[in-house]
């Protein structure tokens, strides 16, 4: 590296949004402190690698990511959620200059530092306010907590991040404050369970503005709603103060939009899995809240053959899926995750089982999803734009959390831009995705 040439660094980000928010700090200090990011390993001074330890998939993906990153360059610091059980990491790659687990942003700039100093003019003003954001300029996810109180038996999340830690109230609103004033039009908020947010705060009243607001769920997703930006809520679970939050949703403050993992619908699976909020009034509180909230759109994800799982809980969950008719579903087959309490279950679910209940599942979900959608064809949506094409712009409805629901293509006849919303008439509707013109800005 030349004195007084900025060093660079390569940054691979893996894993869930959340782990992209930590990304996105990491990298935003480093800029702050005069480093650049490189496009390749190659040329670059050293790579950090962002892991994601969820599954035993995403551990090899990693793995293969530090390889990579080591065949490349041969200057490796690896973050994240795989960083807290360093053992697999060590054995593979030696040379990996230094090993944290999530969110230890210190110790990264750290281990930096050592291998690369900064320069002695850190280029403050190279970082704008909002910080640096690896998502879209116009939207950006803003994480609410870390760590989790839950103990679902197939999960180790608990484990790598600890219980769950909430930021204040006016911490998060100052956040978003500034991503809005940045140009950001929608608000993704995440965390491992939103409607936890503040339990650990007692939820505690912090000063925003000229008021006090308290770190509770309700209290924090109508401070959002305030300014100005779609808020989009993730990684809800169906607590039941989570009913009051439909009314914010219904007046329009936050989108109609929630995503619950419900993970599954049989009282005997749920119960094997210990999740929380489990209970068999689900479907009463979902019914109730599109009574209240017409445009409700529900996204869940579910987990297909985890031990124990009868042809008769299957059936039960097709059944549930049907009478909920949830929106949206991204479904997995169990995997057994190294040091999940659910690896001593009895009754582990043959593969091929996992894959027919799998293929069922999405198939019947596809019918559900398309008669949903059908029912938007005729109206008028807001619809803001991700991705303009030659003749043909793509969004997403308030229906449509980025990355992982459908979209809305439009023709236009006036130019678009990346971030506009806009009204569209739709005019057509497919399994997943709607189609439509632009009617108005
Ligand atoms: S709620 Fe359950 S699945 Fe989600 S992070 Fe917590 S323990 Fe894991």
């Amino acid at each position: 590296m030349d004195k007084g040439v900025a060093p660079k660094v390569s940054f691979v980000s893996l894993g869930c949004p959340k782990a992209l928010v930590d990304s996105e700090r990491i990298i935003t200090r480093l800029r702050a402190e005069g480093y650049e990011l490189a496009r390749k390993h190659d040329g670059a001074d050293l790579v950090i690698v962002n892991t994601c330890g969820f599954l035993d998939s995403a551990k090899q993906e990693s793995l293969s990511a530090i390889g990579e990153a080591m065949a490349e360059n041969g200057k490796v610091i690896v973050t994240g959620c795989m960083g807290a059980e360093p053992e697999q990491i060590e054995q593979a790659y030696p040379g990996v200059l230094s090993i944290t687990g999530p969110q230890q942003y210190e110790s990264v700039l750290d281990a930096v530092h050592r291998a690369i100093p900064p320069l002695h003019n850190p280029h403050l003003d190279l970082v704008p306010p909002q910080g640096i954001k690896l998502t879209p300029r116009h939207y950006a996810y803003l994480k609410i907590s870390e760590g989790c109180n839950n103990r679902c038996t197939f999960c180790i999340i608990p484990k790598l991040r600890g219980d769950l830690v909430s930021r204040t109230a006016d911490d998060v609103l100052r956040e978003a404050e500034r991503l809005v004033n940045a140009g950001v039009k929608e608000l993704l908020v995440v965390s491992q369970d939103t409607s936890a947010y503040g339990v650990d705060l007692k939820y505690a009243a912090a000063p925003w503005k000229d008021r006090e607001v308290r770190a509770r769920f309700y209290d924090l997703a109508r401070e959002l709603g305030e300014l100005g930006a779609w808020v989009r809520l993730q990684y809800v679970y169906p607590y039941p103060h989570v009913d009051e939050v439909i009314g914010l949703m219904a007046e329009g403050k936050v989108l109609p939009y929630l995503d619950i993992p419900f993970q599954h619908a049989s009282p005997d699976v749920l119960k094997q899995m210990r999740r929380p909020a489990a209970q068999d009034k689900t479907l009463g509180r979902i019914k109730a809240w599109r009574e209240q909230c017409p445009d409700l759109t529900l996204r869940s994800t579910f987990i297909v053959g985890f031990p124990g799982e009868t042809d008769a809980d299957f059936a039960y969950l097709l059944d549930w899926l049907d009478e909920a008719e949830i929106d949206r579903v991204g479904c997995f087959k169990y995997e057994p995750v190294a040091g999940a309490t659910s690896n001593a279950l009895d009754n582990p679910v043959p593969d091929e089982i996992k894959a027919e209940r799998w293929n069922a599942l999405m198939a019947r979900q596809q019918k559900i999803s398309a008669r949903r959608l059908k029912r938007k064809v005729g109206t008028r949506q807001q619809v803001i734009i991700d991705e303009v094409g030659p003749s043909v712009a793509r969004g997403r409805s308030k229906a449509d959390a980025p990355e992982i629901d459908g979209s809305v293509y439009l023709s236009s006849r006036r130019p678009l831009k990346v971030g506009d919303i806009v009204t569209a008439r739709i005019e057509r509707a497919d399994a997943y995705d709607l189609h439509g013109t632009v009617a108005g800005f």
